[in-house]
C-alpha cells in the first residue's frame, strides 16, 4: 500500500495537471488512486472518532486508527477534507478501463456520503429523500401507507378473531418462537444449509470462518462485525423471542451468502488482489450499506430459491426446533404475505423523521403495519431514531439487487448466482445498479 500523504499528493495532482497544460508531449501522470484510497480511509477511521456506529468494519493498517483516534480532528476540519478530496477526484478525467471508471466513481460518491454524514453530525438535519440520495446513492419510492391496508385485509382474513390484528398474528407466531434451549442448534443448522447452498456457487477463501455470539439491549435483531481476514462475529440479539423464519433470514443474510461472504469477496478481490485499501474500510452511513444490505437480504431466495426454503424449513429445522410440522402451510403463507408489508417501513421513518408524526404515532403505526407487540415496535422505531434512513438499504436495497441480477443472470440458477457473485465482488454503487 503507497504511504501517500494528503499534502504530498495535492503535489503529484499540480504536477499532473501542469504537465497536461505546458507540455502535452509528454505522457500525463496517472491518477493516484492509491493516494486518494488512503486518505479516505483515513477520512472515514477520523470520523469513526467522533460517531461510534460509523466504522462497521476495517482491517487496514492498525497504526491508521491509532493515528486516526489519537488526534481527534474536529469535524469542520474533517468535513473540509472530505469536500477538498472529493472535488480533487471530481476533477480528474473519468478515462480509464471499466475497473478504474468503477474506482473513481466509487471513490466519489463514499466521499459524499462521509461528507453528508459529518455535515449531520454537525447538526444539520437533512429531509428523508435527501438524506438518503447523499448517503445511500438511492430515493425509496413514497407511497401512502394506506398502499399497504390491502395486505393487512389478506392477512385478517388469514389469521381471523375479533382482537385487534396485531395481537392475532402474535397470538400465531408465538406458535413458532425458537425454544431457548434450542436456538444454537437451530441457528447452527440454518447457518450449516446456508452455507453449503452457498459454496455450491461461490469459492471463498480458504480458512473462512465466523463465530456466532448471542448479544441482549441493541436496537437491531442481528449483526456481522467483519474482522478481516475472511472472518466475521455474527451477534443475534435475543431481547425478544426468535421466530423459526430468522434462523433463515438470519443466516443467509449474516453469513451466508450475505455479509460474510460479501466481505470475504471484496477483501479477497479488491483489498488483496488489487490493493485497494478504501474496501478495508466500511462506513456504515454510505451508499456500499444499500448494496451490503440488498444483496444480503437478497441472498436469503439466492440460497433458497422457490420452495426450497420451505423444504429446509419443514425438513430440518422445525424438527430442530421441536415445533409442530403440521403448522406449515399456514405459516408459509402468512410470511409470504407479510414480506409485502416490508417497504411500509419506509414510509413510517420518512414521516416520523421530516416531523410529520410524533414518536407514538410513529410506535402505532409500527405496530400496525409491523403487525407486532408494542415492545417490538418501540424497538422498530428506535432503530429508526439510531440509524435514520438506513431503513430503506433492506428492502429497496433488495429490490434493486433483484432487479439487477435478473437483468444480468436471467431465470437459471447458474446465471443468476454469477451475476450476483459479480455484484458481491465488485465496487458497484447502487446507482450502477440500474444499468
Ligand atoms: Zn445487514
Amino acid at each position: 500500500m503507497p504511504g501517500t500523504t494528503f499534502r504530498t499528493f495535492t503535489a503529484i495532482a499540480i504536477t499532473a495537471f501542469g504537465l497536461a497544460a505546458c507540455a502535452p508531449e509528454e505522457a500525463p501522470v496517472p491518477p493516484d488512486y492509491d493516494a486518494f484510497a488512503e486518505q479516505y480511509v483515513k477520512l472515514v477511521l477520523a470520523v469513526g472518532a467522533h460517531d461510534a456506529n460509523f466504522v462497521d468494519a476495517y482491517y487496514g493498517p492498525e497504526a491508521w486508527r491509532t493515528e486516526a483516534t489519537a488526534n481527534k480532528t474536529g469535524i469542520a476540519e474533517l468535513k473540509a477534507e472530505a469536500a477538498a478530496l472529493m472535488e480533487q477526484i471530481t476533477a480528474l478525467p473519468a478515462a480509464g478501463d471499466g475497473m478504474t471508471a468503477a474506482r473513481r466513481n466509487y471513490q466519489i460518491k463514499q466521499l459524499r456520503a462521509v461528507h453528508t454524514r459529518l455535515r449531520m453530525l454537525d447538526g444539520e438535519t437533512l429531509a428523508f429523500d435527501e438524506e438518503t440520495a447523499l448517503l445511500y446513492d438511492a430515493t425509496a419510492p413514497d407511497r401512502d401507507l394506506t398502499y399497504y391496508d390491502a395486505i393487512l385485509d389478506e392477512i385478517s382474513a388469514l389469521i381471523p378473531g375479533d382482537a385487534p390484528l396485531s395481537d392475532r398474528v402474535n397470538a400465531f407466531r408465538s406458535q413458532f418462537v425458537i425454544p431457548e434451549d434450542r436456538l444454537d442448534a437451530v441457528m447452527t443448522a440454518a447457518l450449516d444449509g446456508c452455507r453449503a447452498r452457498t459454496m455450491e456457487h461461490i469459492t471463498l477463501p480458504d480458512g473462512e470462518r465466523f463465530t456466532l455470539e448471542y448479544v441482549k439491549d441493541k436496537p437491531w435483531s442481528g449483526y456481522n462485525w467483519y474482522q478481516g481476514n475472511a472472518y466475521s462475529l455474527i451477534q443475534i440479539n435475543t431481547d425478544f423471542p426468535i421466530y423459526l423464519d430468522r434462523a433463515v433470514d438470519l443466516g443467509c443474510h449474516e453469513g451466508y451468502p450475505g455479509h460474510h461472504t460479501y466481505n470475504a469477496l471484496l477483501e479477497t478481490s479488491l483489498v488483496n488482489e488489487r490493493g485497494w485499501v478504501e474496501f478495508s474500510v466500511y462506513p456504515l452511513f454510505s451508499p456500499q450499506s444499500l448494496i451490503a444490505e440488498g444483496t444480503a437480504n437478497l441472498g436469503i431466495e439466492m440460497a433458497f430459491p422457490g420452495t426450497a426454503r420451505m423444504e429446509f424449513e419443514r425438513d430440518v429445522l422445525f424438527p430442530a426446533a421441536g415445533l409442530d410440522p403440521t403448522l406449515t402451510d399456514a405459516y408459509f403463507e402468512f410470511r409470504e404475505l407479510s414480506g409485502d408489508l416490508a417497504f411500509s417501513r419506509n414510509e413510517i421513518a420518512r414521516d416520523y423523521l421530516n416531523g410529520d408524526i410524533s414518536r407514538e404515532e410513529a410506535i402505532a403505526l409500527s405496530q400496525k403495519y409491523g403487525m407486532t407487540s408494542f415492545e417490538r415496535a418501540e424497538q422498530s422505531v428506535s432503530f429508526i431514531e439510531t440509524y435514520r434512513g438506513y431503513v430503506i438499504n433492506y428492502n429497496l436495497g433488495a429490490e434493486m439487487a433483484r432487479d439487477y441480477v435478473t437483468r444480468h443472470g436471467g431465470d437459471s440458477q447458474d446465471g443468476r448466482w454469477k451475476a450476483y457473485a459479480d455484484l458481491l465482488a465488485s465496487p458497484r454503487l447502487p446507482s450502477d445498479l440500474l444499468e
